[in-house]
């Protein structure tokens, strides 16, 4: 799945620049730039990391790492900072604010990139070592192999039925709309649009036979997997 980060830098050239970088490497960089607009963004986009430059006008970088760290909901979102002065660098390491690491402009963009996979990498490792193979009745939805098995027979699923449902399952009970599903479990390495959701969900609800109904549709919502 795509990493989502969000670049926040108010220089528009370098900016363009990081854009054009992350996307080559397959990211998904959604841009800003000033920190009061990084706050909302970090809330609506939920992104994997924040490249936040520290000297921005208003609200400054080190004030949006602080407010970040500060709330629960962000407190654990990685943050690289981006810094034009030895004296700010300085302040970002001295000033204990709780990013995770810094580049030193000009940076090479092969430099930043590096950085932002080695603070990715880093924080996914403990979080989820081998991926867990999720249960439902008899069902078994197993992401290290690819593969879902009922009644310990596997089933044979397209890619994007597997991200659907292994999406659905991992978060049951919770509901997603269409363009969360699309956005948040198939990211932006398939091609899908919204409506074809509902072509995938209604075949993956026929292969899944009597766990099918765990789908549940919402009209005018989503779907959300349950199972009750
Ligand atoms: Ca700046």
């Amino acid at each position: 799945m795509a990493y989502r980060i969000l670049v926040v830098e108010d220089e528009l050239d370098l900016l363009d620049t990081v854009m054009f970088a992350l996307r080559r490497e397959g990211m998904r960089p959604i841009r800003c730039s000033n920190g009061e607009e990084a706050l909302v963004l970090v809330g609506t986009e939920r992104p994997d990391l924040v490249l936040l430059d520290l000297m921005l006008p208003g609200m400054d970088g080190l004030e949006v790492c602080r407010r970040l760290r500060s709330s629960e909901a962000t407190a654990r979102i990685p943050i690289i900072m981006m810094t034009a002065k030895a004296e700010e660098t300085d302040a970002v390491i001295g000033l204990g604010i709780g990013a995770d690491d810094y580049v030193r402009k000009p940076f090479g963009l092969k430099e930043l990139v590096a950085r932002i996979k080695t603070i990715l990498r880093r924080h996914e490792e403990p979080r989820d070592p081998t991926p867990k193979v999720l249960r439902s009745g008899g069902m078994e939805v197993d992401p290290a192999r690819h593969e879902l098995r009922i009644a310990a027979e596997p089933v044979t699923l397209t890619a994007t039925e597997f991200r659907l449902l292994h999406y659905l399952v991992k978060h049951r009970e919770r509901v997603f709309t269409r363009a969360q599903l699309l956005d948040r479990a198939l990211g932006n390495d398939v091609i899908v649009i919204e409506r074809n959701i509902d072509v995938h969900i209604s075949s993956l609800r026929r292969k899944l036979g009597e766990h099918g109904r765990k789908i549940v549709t919402l009209r005018g919502v989503g779907y959300r997997f349950s199972e009750g």
